[in-house]
């Protein structure tokens, strides 16, 4: 991504002076009754505890302590009395930028380790920690060495396998990366294959995808867009599960339908699919009263409150249809989401937004900071969103607060 202010994939969160905070608390003072009711934003409170790492050790077929292969079992230590258990996702981070970051779920998650396979994808670089209600550790400060040859394969008896890999354990509509998975043939021989993609909450199968011939021991891709039938398909847990057919007459597959959410959680080629980010991403508090949609006042959206300089990214890809500055709404930007009928707008950010109208964002795009520009007490996002046609063109505003709390239990 272009902005100076994302630096090795994820937004760098600015440094507030002692001058800079003073400026905000006279401003907290100087409020109006309204903004006396505005919370302070408390640190994790909603993002829940942030996971911390103390080391990382390679555990098989490792080339030293932060030094492993493709299919190495590595072990993430946390800190003393800071659970690791509600870790759901380990990035391997590998260069600076998203774009070769592979997330996989944990082989097992403890209190005080987390353990994961090096996944096929993976390059040297830093190790992350997500938790379930995505808090985000910093990476390891010793990036892990990955050597690209593969552990090798526990043998298949010259019979026919299937290795299956998810790029991503959680990914999200219309996002820069889409869902993937990368699966190997097994064995000596070519494989007639065929991909599908399975929802969990009822055993589904939405799409399918029939490659052909493949050779073995040769890594394939497939990209999932979020869609099947022309539809944008709704949030929850999917997973790709890969056939094969060998010219013998053998066959293959990955893992079976898993019948319930636990165990889909852990099966290879499973990730949690989003059609919205929150959009806040750092500690934040939401506003009451006045603050709330409606707000007996007419209030077109909901405010919450954070501090200035959290990063703010959008909760849904779409086209930029208006980048302003307005006396009241400070500078702000309204998106067109994609292939749904709602606009979103963002208020009082800190400065003219990182996106240009016209532009075409993707889901989870940095597109500013919070701040308070224009008529705004305290630091906070005023978010709309509006029905189609749109954002003050025929639409009419709904209550955004059940949706972001709804992103913000799974993003
Ligand atoms: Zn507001």
């Amino acid at each position: 991504m272009p902005h100076s202010a994302v630096v090795d994939g994820r937004v760098r969160r600015p440094r507030l002076t002692s001058a800079y905070l003073l400026g905000s608390v006279l401003a907290m003072i100087v409020a109006t009754p309204a903004a006396a009711s505005a919370p302070a934003p408390t640190g994790g409170a909603v993002a829940g505890p942030t996971p911390k790492i103390k080391a990382l050790q390679c555990r098989t077929a490792c080339m030293g302590v932060t030094a492993g292969h493709i299919g190495s079992r590595v072990r993430v230590k946390g800190v003393k009395g800071k659970s690791l258990k509600r870790i759901d996702s380990v990035v391997f981070e590998g260069a600076p930028g998203a774009a070769d970051d592979v997330s996989v779920p944990p082989l097992r998650a403890k209190k005080k380790y987390v353990d994961a396979r090096v996944p096929r994808t993976a390059v040297t670089g830093p190790v992350m920690l997500v938790s379930t209600d995505g808090a985000e550790s910093a990476p390891t400060p010793v990036p892990l060495t990955i050597d690209p040859t593969p552990v090798a394969p526990k043998s298949t008896a010259g019979g026919l396998g299937i290795d299956v890999e998810v790029q991503g354990n959680r990914v999200f509509y219309g996002a820069e990366r889409m869902a993937q998975v990368s699966y190997l043939v097994r064995g000596t021989q070519p494989a007639n294959v065929a991909v599908e993609l399975i929802r969990v909450s009822d055993g589904v199968a939405i799409t399918r995808w029939e490659p052909g011939d493949v050779p073995p021991e040769t890594p394939q891709t497939i990209k999932w867009d979020g869609t099947a039938g022309g539809k944008v398909q709704r949030d929850g847990r999917y997973f790709f599960r890969v056939f094969a057919t060998a010219a013998s007459g053998a066959t293959a597959s990955s893992a079976q339908a898993p019948p319930t959410l636990p165990r889909a959680k852990a099966a290879p080629g499973s990730f949690l699919f989003q059609r919205h980010i929150f959009p806040i991403r750092g500690a934040h508090t939401y506003g009451t009263g006045a603050a709330a949609f409606g707000g007996g006042r007419g209030h077109q959206g909901q405010d919450t409150f954070a501090r200035c300089g959290t990063p703010l990214v959008a909760a849904r890809g779409g086209v930029v249809k208006f980048k302003q500055y307005h006396s009241r709404a400070g500078h702000y930007i309204v998106i067109d989401g994609d292939r749904e009928g709602y606009d979103y707008a963002y208020m009082h950010l800190r400065d003219a937004s990182l996106v240009d109208e016209g532009d075409h964002v993707y889901t989870g795009q940095p597109v500013g900071f919070v701040g308070a520009t224009g008529r705004a007490t305290g630091c906070h996002l005023h978010f709309e969103v509006w029905k189609a046609p749109g954002w003050y063109s025929g639409g009419s505003p709904v209550n955004p607060l059940p949706l972001l709390q709804g992103w913000d239990k799974t993003s």
